[in-house]
């Protein structure tokens, strides 16, 4: 099928909850991606921070074919090995001590939220149920998620919402600690924010953070889903500022494209959890996490994380030279390969134009040009986005 005959096609078959651009990606190997047309693109969108080891990366696609045909699910009555691996490596390589595998970014956030209110109720009592976090977040779209996250547009139309989350701003103190009291639970924030514009939070701001929850016995929950694997250029973007929480959660990159997420927290928090207390059936299951510990061995094997810390400076550096040269192009945010280009103009019509020259980049709000290339990215391939971009804001006009 060309582009347009599957456009049409769903329009008549799948929900309308997404503005789509109109093309279909059906084949992809590296940073590049073709569309159903057969146009190769260099995709700096990269799945939205899922693909970060670049399509189809050949240690991901072999442990895939080689668990499907071995087994792709029984259930976690049993153990299961990949499993077991894929925590070994995420406990190895974390402050955590303990992981709980699920499906989706929504779902470890879900399960984060569920997993402080429990160690609060133990620990504290039942008046210990509070979940702050910041404006601007982002942390998913079932019910205690969307509420968790602090931006109206994602919550009109879904009320009466779950009860006891508050929202404080970016980088103040003064309000979180006004806001943070005994029946506060846990405060749960993105280390970078992500589909919030890429605002990171100061490292000094998130030392104080730390402080203060453990003043009040609240944990402390970053979601590392956009963040974390190297992203940052650190392997988790908590390693910036040295202040560990007591619960991560992880998902979007974490099986190098199939869908899981994971909740990592210290022992004494993870034991909150007994059996019964918490489950998902495919949560964990023997595909995704055979992708998830090639993914994660190859990350660390290939030095993807110390190569994106290399080119997201270069990525900055190109992109603050155009906040030089063009006076509607104003800051540049973000660390290691997860940057923002802040801009006085709509973003989106540049999004459309760099598509036509053959580069997909997003943007986030409408004013945000958001880049999330795979962390193996070469300097070749960043230069050359820089390039198309400088093109078209050369032909974009200030208001
Ligand atoms: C994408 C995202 C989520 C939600 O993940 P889903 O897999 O879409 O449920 C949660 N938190 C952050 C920071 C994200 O970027």
């Amino acid at each position: 099928m060309t582009n347009a005959e599957i456009v049409s096609k769903g329009q008549k078959y799948v929900m309308n909850t997404y503005g789509r651009l109109p093309i279909a990606l059906v084949r992809g190997e590296g940073s590049r991606v073709w569309d159903a047309d057969g146009r190769e693109y260099l995709d700096f969108v990269g799945g939205l921070a899922v693909n970060s080891l670049g399509h189809c990366h050949p240690k991901v696609v072999d442990a895939i074919r080689e668990q499907a045909g071995k087994l792709l699910h029984c259930s976690n009555l049993y153990w299961i090995e990949s499993q077991v691996e894929l925590a070994r490596l995420l406990v190895e390589n974390s402050f955590g001590d303990k992981v709980f595998f699920c499906n989706s970014g929504a779902e470890a956030n879900e399960g984060a939220i569920k997993l402080a209110r429990k160690y609060a109720k133990k620990t504290f009592g039942p008046e210990k149920y509070e979940i702050i976090s910041l404006k601007h977040s982002f942390h998913g779209r079932t019910l205690a998620t969307l509420t968790a996250t602090g931006q109206e547009k994602y919550q009109a139309g879904y009320e009466p919402l779950p009860a006891g989350f508050k929202y404080v701003p970016i980088n103040d103190l003064s309000a979180l600690a006004e806001a943070l009291g005994p029946s506060t639970c846990a405060v749960l924030l993105e280390p970078v924010q992500g589909e919030g514009g890429v605002h990171v939070a100061d490292f000094a701001y998130l030392q104080e953070v730390k402080k203060l929850c453990r003043k009040h016995g609240a944990l402390l929950i970053f979601d590392e889903v956009q963040c974390g694997l190297g992203r940052t250029g650190k392997l988790f973007a908590y390693e910036h500022s040295g202040v560990e929480p007591d619960i991560m959660t992880l998902a979007k990159a974490l099986a190098g494209g199939v869908a899981i997420g994971a909740l990592v927290a210290r022992e004494e928090v993870a034991q909150a959890f007994s059996p019964g207390d918490h489950a998902s059936t495919f949560g964990g299951n023997p595909l995704a996490t055979a992708a998830g510990a090639a993914a994660f061995s190859a990350l660390l094997a290939e030095q993807m994380v110390e190569n994106s810390a290399r080119m997201g400076e270069l990525l900055a550096a190109g992109l603050q030279e155009f906040c030089v040269k063009y006076p509607f192009a104003v800051e540049v945010r973000g660390l290691g390969l997860i940057r923002g280009l802040q801009l006085k103009v709509d973003g989106r019509p540049i999004v459309d134009k760099c598509r036509e020259k053959g580069v997909l980049i997003n943007c986030v709000g409408s004013d945000v040009l958001r880049f999330l290339p795979p962390l193996n990215i070469g300097q070749a391939e960043v230069e050359q986005v820089l390039q198309v971009l400088d093109d078209v804001l050369a032909e974009t006009e200030a208001v």
